[in-house]
């Protein structure tokens, strides 16, 4: 399944059967916006975002008759396009980065599966790229895996990953980390932490003693857009009890529906930095809503 591909479709037969009717009642376009609301809630977008979402569609659709050039087909495709790209918070946002002569830190948080440990290789390669000297700090200090996973894909991209076994604190390593990164002149460090079964309160604590302890810059939120109403959730809690500065949303390329990445931003107010499109190292994509909305309408 790709991305958004059983939304995109019911949209687009929505519209195809908008666009060959010609003259349009006003009971046509009433017909055609109940079948994008079922569309979205079938998609698994969140029931107050799609109720907040058909308000503005409505009210636009309304006084949109002295719009010129526009059939009413045309202008309710429009609308629903404009307010799709809204919805996902208009413009690209980029990960806020200190000047160059100083260190970022950069801590990813997500719960166990989500991607994290992946994502968070996949975005010290794009940081890279941009010419920034990275560090890898493998504070997942539960999942042995985790350090070497995180080293082998940081090999792989030339790549530094700093690491002291499972036998620190997180908070001891990150520290280290920072401390490495400064003796060597890198300028971005990126902890990838622990990632839970659950959010339970040990792993909150834990994240917040370590942006304490090494000011963290930037704190990214991974999760699965395969489980649509829960990343929402997950978001939102996290963002309640740590603070969330943006969101990495994953496994895009396997998401039919599409309902985290249209509700996400809406019901935490964080952006979607980028999403995730496959498990190669290459697979992860600067979020723009404009693409999203025109990928999604076909
Ligand atoms: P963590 O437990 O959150 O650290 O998760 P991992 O980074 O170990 O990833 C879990 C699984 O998801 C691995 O098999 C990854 O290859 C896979 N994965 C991560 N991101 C993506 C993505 O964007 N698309 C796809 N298809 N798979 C992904």
């Amino acid at each position: 399944k790709m991305a958004f591909e059983s939304l995109s479709d019911k949209l687009q037969n929505v519209f195809k059967n908008l666009r060959s009717k010609g003259r349009l009642t006003e009971a046509d376009v009433k017909a055609a916006l109940k079948e994008v609301k079922m569309a979205l809630l079938e998609a698994d977008v969140s029931f107050k975002v799609v109720k907040q979402f058909m308000k503005s569609v409505q009210e636009r659709a309304v006084g949109a008759d002295v719009m010129t050039g526009l059939n009413p087909g045309q202008m309710v495709i429009k609308i629903v396009n404009e307010e799709l790209v809204a919805l996902m918070g208009s413009e690209t946002t980029e990960i806020a980065l200190r000047p160059a002569g100083e260190i970022t830190v950069i801590m990813m948080v997500g719960l166990q599966g989500a991607g994290k440990t992946t994502t968070t290789a996949k975005l010290a390669g794009k940081l890279k790229s941009k010419g920034r000297v990275p560090l890898l700090a493998a504070c997942d200090v539960y999942r042995p895996a985790a350090i070497q996973q995180l080293q082998i894909n940081g090999e792989k991209q030339g790549i530094e990953v700093f690491s002291m076994g499972d036998k620190q604190s997180p908070v001891n390593i990150a520290r280290a980390a920072v401390e490495h990164a400064k003796s060597r002149n890198m300028n971005v460090v990126i902890l990838d932490t622990a990632g839970r079964l659950h959010v339970d309160e040990e792993m909150m604590d834990e994240l917040v003693q370590i942006k304490e302890a090494v000011h963290v810059d930037q704190t990214i939120l991974v999760v699965d857009a395969m489980t649509g109403q829960d990343a929402v959730n997950v978001s939102e809690m996290f963002n309640e009890k740590i603070g969330i500065d943006g969101v990495i949303l994953t496994k895009l390329d396997g998401d039919s529906r599409g309902g985290a990445a249209l509700s996400i931003r809406a019901t935490c107010g964080k952006p979607i930095l980028y999403v995730g499109m496959g498990e190669k190292l290459s697979d992860l994509e600067q979020f723009y809503p404009d693409r999203m909305a025109s990928r999604i309408l076909g």
